[in-house]
């Protein structure tokens, strides 16, 4: 839109963590993209991995994969369902990797005959990787969410870094905080003492915030609105409350109704005479809160106890019900449960079945149960990486005879190993940022699930894996029933598996659910409600 210097806002948090900085700050993206502007947001994450790839789902929750390839923080899916744009290497930023940059420059040279420190380099590469994306010239906002809580000794440089970003800036950038604001049952009353200390805080550091957004489970009132803009030095209608919601994508309306990108432009010097365009949004969101219909669908995984673990899923199968008008229940199975004898039990009322993606061998076994059952009783299937992998190695045991197929992952000495190790993953020895990461390029069989749904011949998905379909088994499989419906035209590596004789049976190499946003919710996804909403 304007072509006015690009605008910086930073969101920090206080008083605990968790209090959903990446809701907030994607709702605020989508409420200024909504007027016309073009918006990115970034999140920085003070740990000292290089990126979350490394880092279990137990640790982390899920990895999310941009186009680029980077293994990124959950956030960045807020960020792209929420914004409809792509987010790349540049919107997540660790700590680990700041520093990774500075000992290479130091080893190099670039800093000859000085001592390097956290200030000024540490903090002068965090200020260079907030500019990169304004820097591009694309974007008239670039909303930056610091990670963590203010007052972690990790945050500190981050912190030191956008209070210099702010006077360099000048009237280009303003710091939102989030704090709680707990309600002591025993008093009747809502506390607003933990949001003064948190200001504090940030203010001993040098910041003074621009905008509270106060999470709260009561309304603020005007009192404690007061209150809270006098003891902070915020104006009083910077003072945001965010209560919670009942879904996630109402946020949006919250804190429009609540004005929150009015101030955002005032503060900034811009006018506010943009349309606010949130048709298709609200369109949504009555879809998802008053659904026609509702099914159970099961999700057989291994970190069903931590459903952040499969967070791109979950809002992927919401996107895809609120667009067939359907309640999609998930029933979170969890695979080590599953076996030959308990399957049917296990998946008894369930309307369809994801088996989701994953590393080891761990619940590998009622993964490949589970799909039997799901096979030979005509329940709509979608599986996803590992879970297609798991349909080929179900399919070579029990339809082909390879009775220990396996992939070359959970047994490197089996003797049909119908899912191996991609061929440039052989030399590789290094973990973190080595597998096949990003978008490949798919074309699809006419007349196949996959294209019936997508529409296309051609589709961009993004993988994250090592092993893939062991092409010398292809024609095995295709004349006993399953076929390969999307192939990597440059590689030739099958990336979809589908039975053409079972109502839905689709079994995809890559992750379909990094891309389904509100705006576009995934048409394999969409395809495969459908399916379970028609499965009588
Ligand atoms: N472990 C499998 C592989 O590396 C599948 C990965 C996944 O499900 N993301 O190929």
């Amino acid at each position: 839109m304007s072509k006015s210097p690009t605008k910086y806002i930073f969101v920090t948090g206080g008083v605990t963590s968790s209090l959903g900085k990446g809701i907030i700050s994607a709702s605020l993206g989508k409420l200024l993209t909504a007027r016309g502007y073009s918006v990115t947001i970034q999140k920085l994450d003070p740990y000292i991995n290089v990126d979350p790839g490394t880092m279990n789902p137990y640790e982390h929750g899920e990895c999310f994969v941009t186009d680029d390839g980077a293994e990124t923080d959950l956030d960045l899916g807020h960020y792209e369902r929420f914004l409809n744009n792509s987010t790349s290497q540049a919107n997540n930023v660790t700590t680990g990797r700041i520093y990774q940059t500075v000992i290479q420059k130091e080893r190099k040279g670039d800093y000859l005959g000085k001592t390097v420190q956290i200030i000024p380099h540490i903090t002068d590469e965090i200020k260079r990787r907030i500019q990169i994306l304004g820097n591009t010239g694309k974007f008239d906002f670039v909303i930056t969410e610091i990670g963590g809580t203010v007052g972690d000794i990790e945050a500190l440089p981050y912190i030191e870094a956008v209070r210099q970003l702010k006077w360099e800036l000048e009237d280009s950038a303003l710091f939102i905080h989030l704090t709680l604001v707990p309600y002591l049952a025993a008093a009747g009353e809502l506390k607003t003492k933990p949001t003064q200390h948190s200001v504090k805080t940030l203010l001993e550091s040098g910041i003074q915030p621009d905008i509270l957004v106060c999470r709260t489970e009561h309304p603020l009132g005007s009192d404690i609105r007061r209150k809270v803009a006098r003891f902070c030095n915020v104006e009083r209608d910077a003072v945001i409350e965010s209560m919670d919601a009942s879904t996630i994508y109402e946020v949006p309306l919250l804190m429009q109704k609540e004005g929150l990108d009015k101030v955002v432009l005032r503060k900034l010097g811009l006018a506010d005479n943009t349309e606010v365009k949130l048709e298709q949004w609200c369109n949504f969101l009555e879809g998802l809160q008053n659904p026609e219909k509702e099914i159970t669908i099961g999700l057989v995984g291994k970190y069903v106890e931590l459903q952040d673990a499969y967070k791109s899923i979950s809002e992927a199968i919401i996107h895809a019900g609120a667009t067939n008008a359907c309640k999609v229940k998930v029933e979170w199975i969890h695979a080590e449960e599953i076996n030959d004898k308990n399957v049917a039990e296990k998946l008894t009322g369930l309307k369809g079945v994801l088996v989701a993606p994953g590393f080891g061998d761990r619940g590998m076994e009622g993964k490949i149960s589970a799909i039997k059952y799901i096979r030979e009783n005509n329940i709509p299937f979608l599986g996803i990486c590992l879970g297609m992998q798991s349909a080929v190695i179900e399919y070579a045991r029990n339809v082909l005879g390879h009775k220990d197929a396996n992939s070359v992952e959970m047994n490197d000495a089996t003797s049909a190993p119908v899912i191996n190790l991609m061929e440039e993953q052989k030399e590789v020895t290094e973990k973190g940022g080595t597998m096949r990461l990003g978008a490949y390029k798919c074309q699809l069989t006419e007349g196949s699930n996959a294209y019936k749904v997508y529409q296309n011949t051609e589709i961009s998905e993004r993988h994250r894996h090592r092993f893939e379909f062991n092409n010398s088994y292809k024609a095995d499989f295709e004349k006993s029933g399953m076929i390969a419906t999307g192939i990597n035209p440059k590689t030739n590596l099958v990336e979809i598996v589908e039975i053409p004789t079972h109502p839905w049976f689709v079994g995809v190499q890559f992750h379909p659910e990094y891309k389904s946003t509100v705006a576009n919710p995934h048409p394999l996804f969409c395809g495969f409600i459908e399916a379970c909403i028609n499965n009588k």
